[in-house]
């Protein structure tokens, strides 16, 4: 064995709140950011988040910066400051996520390099408070609504609100290969997604 001392890199990160999306498949839980496409927003497990550039796709077009995220541009990994009051993205999942590398900050929130996410909190019904402003909900308190097979996007609802979650996702469901939608608990669901990347949840 070297007698040689190793270098240590001690890592410091910084905990801000964020929204996912998440995609059901027949092969488990997929946490995406919620502002891009599927195929480039999905966050993999226990792998960093990475920034690119034209990771939003966004007008107008994305910028080519030495290093993401650039000073004046709009690339980066978004997260808000403070843990949301209302709900910033309809169909979210809200929790706390890391940021290091080069994080760049701004009023509301920040633009990271890397990231990836502390805790699951909250999720939200569109149906309670308004429609711009649906209330959060804690995930004990959440049900979940997803697709019994095949693919698709979790929703969250109320207990109160759940019957009409569901008979919507069933009517908007579209042809050739309608799903059968199920509600489950919230804190199910999210237990299968926290144990995948390894997260903790807070409610
Ligand atoms: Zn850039
Ligand atoms: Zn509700």
């Amino acid at each position: 064995m070297s007698e040689d001392l190793e270098t240590l890199t001690k890592l410091e990160y910084l905990t801000a709140w964020r929204t996912w999306r998440v995609w059901m498949s027949e092969s488990g839980p997929t946490l995406h950011s919620v502002s891009t496409s599927a195929a480039l927003g999905a966050w993999t497990p226990c792998e960093a988040m990475e920034a690119r550039c034209g990771y939003l796709e966004m007008n107008p077009p994305a910028c080519a910066c030495e290093s993401c995220p650039g000073d004046d541009t709009l690339c980066g990994i978004y997260a808000y400051r403070e843990a949301p009051s209302t709900v910033h993205h309809e169909m979210g999942m809200v929790g706390q996520v890391a940021l290091w590398g080069t994080v760049i900050e701004h009023d509301i929130g920040f633009r990271g390099q890397y990231a990836y996410p502390l805790s699951f909190t909250h999720g939200h019904c569109p149906w309670c408070g308004s429609a711009s402003k649906p209330k959060l909900l804690p995930l004990d308190k959440a049900m979940v609504l997803l697709p019994e097979t095949g693919e698709g996007w979790l929703g969250w609802v109320c207990s109160k609100h759940a019957d009409k979650a569901l008979k919507q996702a069933t009517v908007m469901d579209t042809l050739p290969e309608p799903k059968s939608w199920v509600v489950k608990p919230g804190l199910e669901v999210v237990k299968a997604i926290a144990e995948l990347y390894q997260v903790g949840i807070q409610t």
